[in-house]
């Protein structure tokens, strides 16, 4: 476990998230794709907002249960409250500072977001 730093390209929204950074899992959903996000998994006590509480939006469509968030001054979208289990996190690794994207193998897995009630049925069988 190694503690990564994340931030907005503004810098204002900044996290920190321990994780393995093992994969990366990109979803084909509506928004997803348009973001071009990356996405690794963490609990809520392996996620910690540092700063930008007050410039962070929150965007929701369809059912409204995940919870799209980013920085209202720049744009980009940090993390996520994923529809599958809103408890948890999903961090942009694109956002992380501290990791050169290009110099890592990473296990790319997929999430058919187009076909969310399936892919989350197939997802919960597999844990
Ligand atoms: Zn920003």
């Amino acid at each position: 476990m190694h503690t990564y730093h994340g931030s907005c390209h503004c810098g204002r929204v900044r996290f920190e998230a321990e994780l393995e950074l093992t994969y990366v899992s990109e979803c084909n959903c509506s928004i997803c794709r348009k973001k071009g996000i990356l996405h690794h998994r963490v609990p809520p006590e392996r996620f910690r907002l540092l700063g930008g509480q007050e410039v962070l939006r929150t965007y929701r469509f369809n059912t409204g249960t995940a919870q799209h968030h980013f920085c209202s001054v720049c744009g980009i979208h940090t993390h996520t409250n994923p529809r599958a289990d809103p408890s948890q996190f999903t961090i942009n690794v694109r956002c992380l500072d501290d990791v050169d994207l290009d110099a890592l193998t990473l296990e790319r897995r997929t999430f058919d977001g187009r076909n969310w009630e399936q892919a989350v049925k197939e997802w919960r069988e597999r844990k």
